[in-house]
């Protein structure tokens, strides 16, 4: 077994992933995982970053299969006995234009974004190990569109006692309410990204809390962000910054110091903590 650290990161073939790669390759002293869900995709990322004269590893791993998940947990419990920084960044997002039903809009979403995301949370938390730091990759969207909730909604979502069994009740609750058509009476804004990107956010802070609660003497580090408005597929030519911009504050999450102690349970962007 391996004693190197090692780095993981989800969906990072291109965009902000492939940057928090990059990155992860200059400054991480250990083993970096590029991970897609496309081997072919996978493969030639990391071939680019060899041309840059980095050296990225490749694990296939889609969020969205249970089985992929864990064969990823179980190499790197075999190979490493464990994992140091996990960065969930893969995610999707539907174009503004796309005519795909609001209910398959959200169904879909959320499969990714949120319960892909939790997948992989459930399965590799567990392998984290002591000083370890967890970086899941929201947006400032999940915070205007929390805005757009009901207070009912917002006082569950902002509450520091919500289980992750309350939260997944409602995220199920969001894709029926929008296949009924109830969704604006019952609460919900009109973004199926943004809720998506609630439960990501309120995700972290119970995951947190729970290693706050079953794992203190392990100085785990576990926070949201939003990356910024970044060039990518997702987000356009339009955006303002690069995606090496975009990675700075995923990276300074994913590598906070062993002597750091926060932030944590947090949502962070352009590395400050924002208000939930
Ligand atoms: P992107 O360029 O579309 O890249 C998304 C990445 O996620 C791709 O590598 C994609 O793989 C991967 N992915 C999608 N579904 C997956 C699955 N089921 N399993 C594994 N990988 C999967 O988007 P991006 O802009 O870099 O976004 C990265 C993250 O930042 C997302 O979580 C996004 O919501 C968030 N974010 C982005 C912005 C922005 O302005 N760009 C702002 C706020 C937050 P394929 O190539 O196979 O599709």
């Amino acid at each position: 077994m391996s004693s190197v650290p090692v780095a993981v990161v989800t969906g990072s073939n291109k965009g902000i992933g492939f940057a928090i790669v990059r990155a992860l390759c200059k400054q991480f002293p250990g083993d970096v995982y590029l991970t897609a869900r496309d081997p072919g995709r996978g493969q030639e990322a990391v071939a680019k970053l060899q041309q840059e004269g980095l050296r990225a590893l490749f694990h296939q791993l889609d969020i969205d299969d249970l089985q992929s998940i864990r064969a990823l947990r179980d190499f790197l419990k075999e190979k490493y006995g464990g994992l140091n920084v996990l960065v969930n960044n893969a995610g999707i997002a539907f174009k503004v234009h796309d005519t795909a039903p609001f209910a398959v809009q959200a169904e879909v979403t959320l499969k990714t974004n949120f319960f892909g995301t939790r997948n992989v949370c459930m399965e590799l938390l567990p392998l984290m190990k002591p000083y370890g730091r967890v970086v899941n990759v929201s947006s400032m969207v999940s915070s205007s569109a929390l805005g757009g909730c009901s207070q009912e909604l917002q006082q569950k979502f902002r509450s520091d006692t919500i289980t992750e069994e309350e939260l997944v009740q409602l995220m199920n609750k969001f894709v029926e309410d929008t296949k009924k058509g109830v969704h604006d009476k019952e609460g919900w804004p009109n973004t199926a990204y943004g809720v998506s990107k609630i439960g990501v956010t309120v995700l972290s802070r119970i995951q947190a809390r729970l290693l706050d609660e079953k794992r203190k003497g392990d100085h785990i580090l576990l926070n949201a962000c939003c990356p910024g408005w970044v060039r990518t597929d997702m987000a356009g030519p339009k955006a303002t910054k690069s995606p090496d911009e975009g990675a700075e504050t995923p990276v300074y999450l994913a590598l906070l110091p062993s002597d750091a102690d926060a932030p944590h349970g947090q949502f962070v962007s352009n590395k400050t903590v924002r208000p939930w």
